[in-house]
């Protein structure tokens, strides 16, 4: 088959892996935003596409079977893209997401909230020496903590001047146990904020804030559209492209076209 991965995700690196290594023509998209990704082994591309039409356009040119949309639980714009593109281009998709903590056998401990915003309030009323893994993009929602010592963990550098009393660590998983309860010990942590990024890579920091009694702030992830296969690990992704990617765009098998051609599949712009 050929098959888009939406990726910028261990996933999604799992993912193109196994496909190659089955056979599978493979084509990996990364938005581009992170200096030197961890790349997936076979063909990359680079860049947003434009929008919907855009990503439906390069889906009907490129004559794809299936999407897999392996981006992370908080892509939430590429991800409603490509459910509006693939239905526009009539190519079936499939969502790999892992799954979230709300399942952790500390949920209950957790104090849930809907967005990073809310987070910042949660934690106010929590703790003064705030850690926060909630990622890059919306660091700036903490700027008003310029009075403080707060501990930031991001991959890139945050594009602008963070208060002077920050600590901006750069890093990227995965980070074990040990060295989890050594940085909210050695830090005085007195609260931990993150995102439901789900997953075994950043985990460990869940139970080291419990073992050290550091309430933990978790931002709820936006919905998956109504309508779209979901599936939580690799080898159910590939079970599920067999399924819905072997009808091709148009709900004909790619197999067994008389010409050995994929059926072109045309739609109104
Ligand atoms: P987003 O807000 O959902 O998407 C914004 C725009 O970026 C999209 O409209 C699309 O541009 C482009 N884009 C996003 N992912 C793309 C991909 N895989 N390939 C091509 N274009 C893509 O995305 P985001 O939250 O900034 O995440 C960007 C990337 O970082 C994703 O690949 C995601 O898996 C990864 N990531 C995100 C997070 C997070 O917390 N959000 C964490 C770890 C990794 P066009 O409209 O022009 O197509």
């Amino acid at each position: 088959m050929h098959v888009l991965v939406l990726g910028g995700t261990g996933e999604a690196r799992d993912l193109a892996a196994r496909l190659v290594e089955r056979g599978d023509s493979v084509v990996s998209s990364l938005a581009g935003r992170v200096s030197a990704p961890a790349l997936p082994v076979g063909e990359v591309r680079t860049g947003g596409f434009g929008g919907v039409e855009g990503l439906a356009d390069h889906l009907v040119d490129r004559r794809y079977d299936v999407v897999v949309d392996a981006t992370h639980p908080f892509a939430a714009q590429i991800t409603g893209n490509a459910v509006a593109a693939c239905a526009r281009a009539g190519v079936p998709l499939v969502r790999l997401q892992r799954p979230g903590w709300t399942r952790h056998p500390l949920a209950g401990e957790f104090t849930w909230v809907d967005d990073v915003e809310s987070a910042r309030v949660a934690a106010e009323g929590l703790g003064v020496r705030p850690f926060l893994t909630t990622g890059r993009q919306q660091l700036d929602t903490f700027a008003v903590w310029d009075d403080r010592y707060v501990l930031a963990r991001v991959v890139d550098p945050p594009d602008w001047d963070v208060p002077a009393g920050w600590e901006v660590l750069r890093a990227r998983g995965p980070y074990p146990y040990a060295a989890e309860r050594d940085l909210l010990e050695s830090r005085a942590v007195d609260v931990l904020l993150t995102k439901d990024s789900g997953g075994a890579l950043t985990e460990a920091k869940l139970g080291a804030a419990h073992d050290l009694g550091v309430p933990v702030v978790v931002v709820r992830r936006p919905p998956v559209p109504d309508g779209v296969r979901v599936v939580e690990t690799v080898g159910e992704a590939v079970r599920a492209m067999e399924v819905t990617g072997a009808r091709g765009p148009s709900g004909r098998s790619t197999r067994n076209q008389p010409d050995g051609r994929r059926p072109r599949v045309r739609f109104e712009r």
